[in-house]
């Protein structure tokens, strides 16, 4: 039986057009594709407020373009900088530190939220947005790692919506649109395998960094394309469906795809499957959050099926990528595990993409982090972050010898 994180509203009780659009995130890669389909598409999308972390050059280039009313960086000097950089006569309110995306996620004027930030600084301002009744592109899956639980429950009190940029998870929506939840007998989410798929057993440890940034199919921020490279990143997503759909781990499998047509599939107790297609371009998932229930037309290639030819499918090497199964694993302990799952994976490859550590090491900090968590079964906000700054600070002990 699914059961969905929030309510989801006809098209009468949403937004009207355009959408007053709140980007966090929006120097990032996600951030990036959202505001080119807002800018091929002002009719359905006027850009409110945008918020970068460290990048004010990118930022400062972005406000100049869309005029925001609001913007937000991480760092008081970043907002001086990046004021000096706009050009005259636009004078947007600029806010700063970790509470100003809280600000903006929740800002009176905001039809639509993507929360576009990169790891577990997603979720103040995701579970503000589900607290404020917002409708949130959720594109930050660490939130729901994190905290589905609450956001869940945030979402039933408030009304908010959440629409899952995730691909595969928007693909699920998509397939799932329109049936009964009660004849869905599980969930398959595809795998493009990330670069090392193919690569023999004995040379994935050695995997360097460099190596793990070239993802075959999608271009991505730094943080995912590793966890993709782990599979850590499929991993987190199991947890991500487990929470928008409300079904145990055992219900949600994984199937290797390289090619990256097939986005996921829903598998009925028919024997249906039904899934969603497309090219492996974000902005198809964006656009269909930003704009839900519309579809916007999008300048893709047309995907050509013929010349594709094949499209193939395998299962996962769970033994030569243990981060599948470390997921797997916290999802069925509970929320706890999932915080310290979460917590010592952005440590490790922190330290991998600082050359500091090797890539077998992010699994075995991830499954040392987890051996040692006490459990717990329904942490509130505060308990989250506080397992979340412990196991940080234990972890990088626990690689580098120093917190
Ligand atoms: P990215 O690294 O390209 O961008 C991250 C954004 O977050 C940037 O704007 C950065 O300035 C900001 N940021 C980083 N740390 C911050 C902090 N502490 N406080 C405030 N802002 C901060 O990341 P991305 O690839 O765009 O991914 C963003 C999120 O979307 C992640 O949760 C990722 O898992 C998810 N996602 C990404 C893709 C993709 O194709 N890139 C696909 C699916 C899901
Ligand atoms: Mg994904």
């Amino acid at each position: 039986m699914i059961d969905y994180i929030s309510a989801l509203p006809g098209a009468d009780a949403l937004p009207g057009f355009p959408r007053r659009l709140c980007i966090l995130g929006s120097t990032g890669s996600i951030g990036e594709s959202a505001l080119a389909v807002a800018a091929d598409h002002p009719e359905e999308i006027s850009v409110l407020a945008l918020a970068g972390g460290r990048n004010v050059e990118r930022l400062a280039a972005q406000a100049a373009r869309f005029r925001p009313r609001f913007l937000a960086v991480l760092e008081e000097a970043g907002a001086w900088r990046l004021r000096s950089m706009l050009p005259s006569g636009y004078a947007p309110e600029i806010l700063t530190g970790p509470e100003a995306y809280v600000t903006l996620a929740t800002l009176e004027d905001a039809d639509v939220v993507l929360s576009a930030i990169v790891g577990a600084a997603g979720l103040p301002p995701t579970l503000a947005a589900a607290e404020a009744g917002k409708v949130v592109a959720l594109a930050n899956k660490e939130s729901l790692v994190l905290a589905g639980h609450l956001i869940r429950r945030a979402c039933r009190k408030s009304g908010a919506v959440i629409l899952p940029v995730d691909s595969e998870h928007n693909a699920l929506f998509q397939s799932l649109a329109g049936h009964d939840g009660q004849d869905v007998d599980h969930l398959i989410l595809t795998a493009s395998g990330g670069p090392f798929r193919d690569w023999p057993a004995a040379d994935i440890p050695k995997a360097t960094a460099a190596q793990a940034l070239k993802h075959p199919n999608w271009s991505m921020g730094a943080k995912i394309s590793i966890d993709s490279a782990t599979l850590m990143n499929k991993g987190l997503e199991v947890i991500e469906a487990c929470q928008l759909y409300g079904l145990p781990q055992e219900r949600v499998t994984v199937l290797v795809h390289p090619q990256s047509i097939v986005h996921s599939l829903a598998a009925y107790c028919d024997g249906s499957l039904l899934a969603q297609m497309g090219q492996p371009d974000m902005r198809i998932a964006i656009a269909y959050c930003l704009c839900y229930p519309r579809r916007l037309p999008l300048k893709l290639e047309p995907l050509d099926l013929a010349s594709l030819g094949t499209l193939s499918f395998s299962h996962p090497r769970t033994k030569d990528f243990p981060c599948l199964d470390l997921a797997r694993r916290a999802a069925g302990a509970g929320p706890g595990h999932c915080v310290t799952l979460n917590a010592a994976n952005e440590v490790a490859v922190e330290l991998f993409l600082k050359d500091r550590i090797g890539f077998a090491d992010i699994a075995r900090a991830v499954s040392w982090a987890l051996d040692r968590h006490p459990g717990l079964d329904d942490p509130d906000f505060m308990t989250i972050l506080e397992v979340d700054r412990a196991t940080r600070s234990d972890v990088a002990t626990y690689l580098t010898g120093t917190s």
